[in-house]
């Protein structure tokens, strides 16, 4: 299985190497004709605006754009914004995104004064990939100027919220997987493993 990880920004190596950890052909995606060959895409956490000036430079958009349509496909923070249909309170033309989740995100939704956090969250589909050397229980999630997801439509499944009913920030649509956080940074293979499965499944 071949899995490319956008590497224009952001936190692509972190990516790569939990891939590898799970026995992952794990590729850098820099240039169009590097998304071919791929069974699925992780597009990664870093700067929303700043990946899709350079997916704009690159030539990229279009090419992610199919792609998104085709194979699965997991944005990570900045990469679920880009993953995004809508992004709230953005000016427009001021933000371009590959789209594709049926959602609307608020970038930066917690603010700055609490811009980052970890929190242990509950997301009942990895028990269906854990394997006995993994963590149980709950997913300890890293959060940084993080958005959440405020509005899904009907085909979006809601995969986890932030405890006590709080934003949701983790979701699937099919073949679409979107994390408000940074599962590339957690000491868990869990998330990496459930997207491998959806790629399977497809
Ligand atoms: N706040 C960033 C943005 O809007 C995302 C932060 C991240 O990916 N850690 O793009």
């Amino acid at each position: 299985m071949k899995i490319g990880v956008l590497a224009l920004q952001g936190a692509f190596r972190e990516h790569i190497i939990k891939l590898q950890a799970l026995g992952v052909d794990a590729r850098e995606i820099r240039l169009p004709g590097q998304l071919q060959d791929l069974d699925g895409l992780i597009i990664p956490g870093g700067e929303s605006t700043t990946m899709g000036k350079l997916a704009v430079a690159f030539g990229l958009l279009e090419p992610l754009r199919s792609f998104t349509r085709k194979r699965p496909v997991w944005g990570t923070c900045a990469g679920l914004i880009l993953l995004a249909e809508r992004a709230a309170k953005q000016k427009k033309g001021g933000q371009p995104l590959i789209g594709g989740l049926d959602i609307t995100v608020d970038r930066n939704y917690f603010g700055r004064q609490v811009d980052s956090f970890e929190v242990d969250l509950d997301v009942p589909v990895l028990a269906d990939v854990a394997r006995p050397e993994d963590p149980d229980g709950p997913f300890h999630a890293i959060f940084i100027r993080a958005p959440a997801v405020i509005e899904t439509g009907p085909e979006v499944a809601i995969i986890a919220r932030l405890p006590e009913n709080g934003p949701v920030v983790a979701v699937r649509q099919g073949h679409l997987l979107g994390a408000a956080f940074h599962p590339e940074l957690s000491d868990d293979l869990r998330f990496h493993r459930y997207f491998v499965s959806m790629i399977e499944e497809a």
